[in-house]
């Protein structure tokens, strides 16, 4: 016997809210990296993130922030529009992923200002 008062007719479970935060100063020009805290419901992780050369649009690589014995992880985000993506497990099984998604919350927040654009490369086509 259930209770029809109570708890259904709710909207659809939400993920939680990507909550993202700088350790320490945000890159800048000078020093394009930084460490960026993403939490994600319970889960807390600390990346080292940071530009690297891309053909198009911005890329960057998130290393996580592990246990010192082991090898950490990186992933790399490519921004870039739609075509934006990120090669981890996540993003290759759900077309969307928690790395990606805070580097667009990021832009969104014109927070890698700081960070070195690509070079304007002419449209080949
Ligand atoms: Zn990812």
């Amino acid at each position: 016997m259930s209770n029809p008062s109570e708890g259904e007719g709710r909207a659809p479970r939400r993920p939680p809210p990507l909550l993202l935060q700088w350790v320490g100063p945000p890159p800048s020009p000078e020093r394009p990296f930084g460490l960026l805290r993403l939490a994600l419901g319970r889960e807390v992780n600390v990346y080292f993130l940071e530009p690297f050369a891309s053909d198009f649009g911005r890329a960057f690589s998130l290393t996580k922030l592990e246990r010192k014995d082991e090898e950490p992880p990186v992933y790399h985000v490519l921004l870039d529009g739609r075509r934006s993506s990120c090669d981890c497990l996540g993003h290759q099984r759900h077309g969307h992923c928690k790395h990606l998604d805070s580097l667009l919350l990021l832009l969104d927040q014109d927070q890698l200002a700081g960070l070195p654009a690509p070079p304007q490369q002419e449209e080949r086509r």
